[in-house]
């Protein structure tokens, strides 16, 4: 093996509830409790070897950390390896010392995304699957059908109705096969993780499947690297159904266990109020509970009913300290222009919701704004479906051109 494609080190599944270990094959639940599973590796090994056990770009670049054994199987776009910006502007506009947003907008189709369905599709090769399915709001389908097709796979996406149109047309150029869905992401994905079972097809859902899951660990371990192996005191990272938020915080966790970070950071959910079902069940300290949800302009987290996946980040949220807020459209929509003129980053609803997040966590003090902060903003606004500005274009001759020109740029003669 060369030094460009380093070894995986997983050893096992573990069920997070009952801790019962499962050899490392297509398992979705612990057989024992039904509890979810999780990936499981050499950490001796890894504490020893450091850092320098990574090699090559880009995500599999943290192949030592995946559960991918064969590097035939490591399907790639070119995911990863997305900008750490530092935003001193934005930092000064919301009064924090220090603020950096990881910006997820550069992965290849766009999103967070593309660090799970890169590994998902990879596993589906290494388990022998010839399909893969996913319910998706939109930007999980165009990942997972563009990683099948790279992969040479078939793919089944079932959309939602109401994604905007360049996810569906980036859906309908890249999936095998394509099927829009009534209703929201809670009513179909119950009866569609029921056929999970019949093993049609390999689950690219974001509720069971831990293979899935670990590919989004990289972005705390990029993160951690970005940063010469230190960390923010504070990640916001948005919650859906949770993958994104679990998986960061397991990753940090898993890098603080090794000794390659000195500690972990402080977590923070991110939901769109019109679907806070985590958010809300940590204010009022209860179990959680479905919730029956409308629109949010936050399509990638109209999600009600996160099931076990929003029991666990609860638990962490408890079990850490962490911090869960939520946002209203309105100053999502708000966070969505700030950022592009503040900084120039041009990020969807979804994708913004965590600094709404933020600012409002900001202003109840619920945030320290003398921690270092980072922001995870997990896809690009060129996705995004909305009223375009006035097309109502000038007629202009070199006098008139001239006379704008000034007026607009405010020089005077
Ligand atoms: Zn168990």
């Amino acid at each position: 093996m060369t030094s460009e494609t380093p070894e995986s080190f997983a050893t096992e599944l573990r069920c997070i509830d009952c801790g019962m270990a499962a050899p490392l094959g297509y398992r979705l639940q612990c057989s024992f409790c039904g509890g979810l599973l999780e990936l499981a590796y050499d950490e001796t090994a890894l504490a020893r070897r450091g850092p320098g056990v990574l090699a090559g770009t880009g995500l599999w670049r943290y192949a030592p950390v995946l559960p991918i054994a064969d590097p035939a199987h490591r399907v790639t776009l070119g995911e990863g390896r997305t900008p750490l910006l530092e935003c001193p502007a934005l930092a000064r506009h919301l009064g924090v010392r220090r603020l950096r947003v990881k910006f997820e907008g550069p992965n290849p189709t766009g999103t967070v995304k593309d660090r799970s369905s890169t590994t998902a599709v990879a596993a589906a090769l290494q388990f022998g699957f010839t399909a893969t399915s996913v319910v998706s709001s939109g930007n999980a389908g165009s990942s997972i059908a563009a990683y099948s097709a790279r992969a040479g796979l078939r793919s089944l996406i079932f959309a939602y109705e109401k994604a905007s149109a360049p996810k569906l047309l980036h859906m309908a150029a890249t999936a095998t096969d394509l099927v829009i869905y009534q209703g929201v992401y809670d009513d179909l994905i119950t009866l569609w993780d029921r056929l999970v079972e019949d093993r049609l097809f390999f689950d690219c859902g974001a509720s069971r499947n831990a293979y899935k899951h670990e590919g989004k660990k990289t972005i705390a371990y990029e993160i951690a690297e970005q940063m010469g192996w230190r960390v923010p005191d504070v990640v916001v990272a948005p919650v859906a159904v949770g993958e994104t938020f679990i998986a960061a915080h397991r990753g940090f966790s898993e890098m603080e266990r090794l000794g390659w970070i000195a500690r972990r950071p402080l977590m923070v959910a991110a939901q769109a109020t019109r679907a806070n079902a985590v958010a809300s069940a940590w204010r009022e300290n209860r179990p959680l509970q479905p919730l029956r949800i409308g629109y949010t302009v936050a399509e990638g987290l109209a999600a009600g009913n996160p099931g076990r996946k929003g029991e666990w980040v609860l638990r962490i949220l408890r079990e850490t300290s962490g911090v869960a807020g939520d946002a209203e459209d309105e100053e999502i929509l708000r966070a969505q222009a700030l950022l592009a003129r503040a900084e120039g980053i041009w990020a969807g609803p979804t994708g913004v919701a965590a600094l709404a997040v933020l600012q409002r966590l900001l202003a109840e003090k619920a945030v320290d704004p003398d921690a270092s902060i980072c922001v995870i903003v997990s896809e690009t606004g060129l996705k995004t479906e909305a009223p375009p500005p006035s097309r109502q274009g000038i007629a202009f001759d070199e006098e008139s051109l001239r006379r704008l020109v000034r007026e607009r740029l405010g020089i005077g003669g």
